[in-house]
């Protein structure tokens, strides 16, 4: 059994446990204020809907107080943008603000999840400066690389878009973290090991995958209570995780196994809700059926 998980390739480069930071950019995205569109991504909630950024340093020590816990003294930390699309704002706020996050010694990199169709010119130079001071590691959500898929979830670009993406935040020397849902409606196991496949095919460093969760207050909360939809089985879903995982690029840094949901507003699939006894099985099914990342390229 092997796949390259996130928390043994941070131990192996930074030689300690590395804790994310969750901090807010106060960005929107242009998915939901109305430039593409104005009930954004089918699944998507708003959760956090544009919160004000607030003081970064405020931010920082409210986020290390909650891993204190586990962090200790001498921690490492990545400073992570996560919600909404963070590089959709006034470009210089942004580079005071991302500035401002990664200055701390014991920052040791930056991480920003954006769309593919958010870095313009200015947004890519500022990144490249970022990048110069700290790792800069960029989140863009793939989803899938089925058209129809794509459409139905209403992601809002072309697989074109994505692929300049990855090459113009390459040249940058940041790195590429995609992430793709497991279980989009009329997806078969084997649509999903596509997906994984073309993005080993990209110069991508790291994936995330998740479920497709039914969050209270979606359009795609309507379409599973009028019956449109269906959501995987736990079992379902690592069947589905084993093939991608194996035709995953073995380099590639898989950084989430299944997606962290808002509990409070979880329809579906109600198991998703327990995270460690869903890891654990994960982890138990994955040793019994001995998979090993890149097996199925
Ligand atoms: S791009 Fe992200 S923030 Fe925007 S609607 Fe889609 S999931 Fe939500």
């Amino acid at each position: 059994m092997y796949w390259n998980d996130l928390n043994t390739a941070l131990k192996e480069r930074y030689g300690t446990k590395v804790y994310k930071l969750a901090l807010s950019s106060g960005c929107s995205c242009p998915n939901r204020d109305g430039t593409l569109g104005e009930r954004g991504c089918i699944f998507c909630d708003g959760a956090g809907a544009f919160a004000a950024a607030g003081d970064i340093d405020a931010q920082i020590a409210a986020a290390k107080e909650r891993v204190a816990a586990k962090a200790g003294e001498g921690a490492k930390y990545i400073a992570y943008f996560q919600s909404f699309t963070n590089t959709y704002g006034d470009v210089e706020q942004l580079e005071t603000l991302f500035g401002r996050a990664i200055a701390g010694e014991d920052i040791v990199a930056l991480s920003i999840a954006t769309r593919p169709d958010c870095l313009g010119e200015e947004v890519m130079a500022m990144l490249s400066r970022l990048a110069a001071k700290k790792p800069l590691w960029v989140e863009l959500g793939l989803q899938t690389i089925h058209e129809e898929s794509a459409r139905y979830i209403r992601r809002g670009y072309e697989l074109a878009v994505f692929e300049e993406a990855v090459k113009k935040l390459r040249r940058i020397g940041a790195e590429v973290i995609v992430h793709q849902i497991l279980g989009l409606p009329g997806e078969r196991v084997e649509d999903m090991a596509a997906t994984t496949r073309y993005i080993g095919g990209q110069d991508v460093q790291g994936v995330k995958f998740h479920l497709l969760h039914v969050l209270r207050g979606t359009d795609l909360a309507a379409e599973y209570e009028a019956g449109k939809v269906s959501v995987l089985t736990l079992e379902e879903y690592i069947h589905a995780l084993e093939a991608c995982v194996r035709a995953l690029r073995r380099d590639i840094v898989i950084h989430r196994l299944t997606g962290d949901g808002a509990k409070r507003d979880l329809i579906a699939p109600l198991w998703s809700g327990d995270k460690k006894r869903v890891l654990n099985t994960i982890h138990k099914t994955f040793s019994l059926h001995d998979v090993e990342q890149g097996t199925s390229l």
